[in-house]
């Protein structure tokens, strides 16, 4: 496994309590002294051992309630010795990283939209460098893996040890179930450009609405994530920013006790005789699958050569607009979903008018 940055894993940060996942719960943000640390209280009590709450909220619109700023830290502090939880909040630039390390914050998340903007993730790096706190990593707003990995990178290169990953979604403007979308498919990709870092995944922000916090806390620990984020407030319905996502800390509790914890792997032996046989199956079928595409390919290479002679255009989209719902189809007799089908073959004929554009372009 390649590990790209020197860290230290999170079992030695002293942040969190034994056991998985790693559980960071409390409100999206601090409201007022009481608030806090009645939430922080009644989470204690459910077991929680690490207090969230954002001081300096980035808002959408202005107007909203943006925080209480730096005066909430104190809230937290105090919150964290009275219950013994450890207690973070998000920075968006330099002046929150000095009032965090002065105020004595044990943990920081960098937010969603502030991941979104490489010169506030360098002044953040720039002044966390010679802290020992660890850092969590949001996800930027759009799904540019690219930009979410150039974060992780500038903090590790400013000497940031102790470095998380968290998964909250992404902004689409198509219309969905949920507030921001949960891509998979990149989180696979984060999980195995960063296998040393731990991955968190938010719920809360994902969903968007409390009645499917539970389904997507779920999805990440079957899809074997380290950690969750989870706003909990003592009183959601009345909630300043993000009432309609945040748990009664009961109903936390009532999540977590539910969810089941997958291993990474395991030594039984019935396990392993399963699991090595079915993918020697799935080796052997992707083999026919790359000969098959191969085969494939030469034929539209062939065509390409056709369509040169006559000097045909490349793309005939009634062909392909054929070809594909015929292919959906015939996929439902094989129980393939039309999506499935059709990301499939989307990407083979995009490979094949690539071909075909290489030969049209050769004198
Ligand atoms: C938050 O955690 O309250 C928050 C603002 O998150 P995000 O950056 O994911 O929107
Ligand atoms: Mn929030």
């Amino acid at each position: 496994m390649e590990r790209k940055f020197d860290v230290v894993p999170p079992a030695e940060w002293g942040i969190f309590p034994d056991g998985r996942p790693m559980v960071i719960a409390g409100p999206c943000s601090a409201e007022s002294e009481e608030q806090v640390l009645r939430t922080a209280r009644e989470l204690r009590k459910c077991g929680v051992g690490v207090f969230r709450a954002g001081v300096w909220k980035p808002r959408t619109h202005p107007g909203t309630f943006e925080g209480v700023g730096a005066p909430g830290l104190k809230w937290l502090k105090r919150a964290g010795r009275e219950t013994g939880m450890k207690v973070c909040t998000e920075v968006a630039c330099r002046e929150h990283v000095e009032a965090c390390l002065e105020s004595g914050m044990d943990m920081v998340w960098i937010g969603a939209r502030t991941v979104s903007s490489p010169f506030a993730v360098q002044e953040i790096a720039d002044a966390l460098h010679g802290a020992d706190i660890p850092v969590l990593v949001k996800n930027p707003v759009s799904p540019d893996i690219e930009l979410w990995s150039g974060a992780l990178e500038r903090f590790a290169q400013a000497g940031v040890r102790k470095l998380g990953i968290v998964h909250r979604g992404f902004s689409s403007s198509e219309k969905m179930l949920y507030r921001n979308s949960p891509v998979w498919r990149i989180v696979i990709e984060m999980r195995s450009r960063f296998p040393e870092l731990p991955f968190f995944c938010d719920p809360s922000h994902i969903a968007g609405d409390r009645k499917y916090v539970r389904e997507i806390a779920r999805r990440a620990l079957d899809l074997g994530l380290d950690g969750l984020m989870i706003e909990s407030h003592c009183e959601p319905s009345c909630a300043l920013s993000d009432a309609a996502q945040q748990l009664a800390p009961d109903d936390l509790a009532g999540l977590l006790s539910g969810l089941v914890v997958r291993q990474a792997d395991s030594d039984s032996s019935d396990y392993r005789e399963t699991i090595d046989s079915l993918r020697a199956r799935i080796d052997a079928i992707d083999g026919e699958i790359l000969a098959a595409l191969a085969s494939r390919m030469e034929i539209s290479r062939k065509i390409g050569e056709c369509k040169k002679k006559s000097n045909i255009a490349i793309l005939q989209t009634s062909r392909w607009d054929a070809v594909l719902e015929k292919v959906r189809t015939e996929g439902t007799e094989y129980g393939l979903s039309p999506e499935f089908v059709s990301a499939v073959f989307n990407a083979i004929h995009d490979g094949s008018v690539q071909v075909q554009n290489d030969i049209l372009a050769k004198d």
